[in-house]
C-alpha cells in the first residue's frame, strides 16, 4: 500500500514565542481546510531528544518554506516532506465481497462507488469502524460519492471497508480519494 499525503494550506497565524523571522511564515494547522490536489513540498522540524520548551512546540506544525533555527543553536532536523492527493482504486465482485483499505490521507476523503453492471448492485462502506454508509442499489453505470471528514494531526490515519450489500454477480468499482 503506497502512502500518499494531502497538503492543507493554512492562513497567515503569528506562531507565538517563536523569533520575528519565524512568525510572519505561513503556519499549517489541523483546522484548515484541504486545497489543491497537486504534490507539495513542506516542511517540518524535528526537534532532538532533550530539545529546550521551544523548539519541542514545533513539532507537528507544518511550513510551505524552509524555516530557519528556532534560536540561535538550534539543533533541530528540519525536515522536507512532499505530499500528494490519494487514490485508491479497486473493486468489489459480487454479493458480500469485501475490501480494506488503510492509508493516509487528509482530514477529508471521498469515496466514490460505481456499478460497473450488469446488474443492480450496491456497496456498504464504513470508515474506521465507526461511521456506516450505505449506497442505494446503482443501476449498471451509475455511481455515488460519499464525503468522510476527520479531525488529526496530518496526515490523518484512514480505514476503509467496503462490502457489496446487493448484486450477485455484480462488479462495483470503488474509488477513494484523499
Ligand atoms: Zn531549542
Ligand atoms: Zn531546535
Amino acid at each position: 500500500m503506497p502512502e500518499a499525503f494531502h497538503q492543507h494550506i493554512g492562513d497567515d497565524q503569528l506562531v507565538h514565542g517563536l523569533p520575528k523571522h519565524m512568525s510572519a511564515r505561513k503556519r499549517l494547522s489541523a483546522n484548515d481546510a484541504p486545497t489543491g490536489e497537486r504534490p507539495r513540498t513542506l516542511w517540518r522540524y524535528v526537534p532532538k531528544p532533550g530539545a529546550c520548551e521551544k523548539c519541542r512546540a514545533m513539532q507537528g506544525l507544518w511550513f510551505k518554506e524552509k524555516p530557519g533555527p528556532v534560536h540561535p543553536n538550534c539543533k533541530c532536523e528540519i525536515r522536507q516532506e512532499t505530499f500528494g492527493p490519494v487514490t485508491i482504486v479497486g473493486t468489489l465482485q459480487g454479493f458480500e465481497d469485501t475490501a480494506t483499505e488503510k492509508f493516509n490521507a487528509g482530514q477529508k476523503i471521498t469515496v466514490e462507488i460505481k456499478n460497473l453492471g450488469p446488474f443492480f448492485a450496491g456497496a456498504r462502506i464504513c470508515v474506521d469502524q465507526m461511521e456506516w454508509r450505505a449506497t442505494r442499489l446503482l443501476p449498471p453505470g451509475e455511481e455515488t460519492a460519499f464525503d468522510f471528514f476527520k479531525f488529526g494531526d496530518l496526515p490523518v490515519p484512514w480505514e476503509v471497508f467496503l462490502i457489496c450489500h446487493c448484486g450477485d454477480n455484480a462488479t462495483l468499482q470503488y474509488i477513494i480519494r484523499g
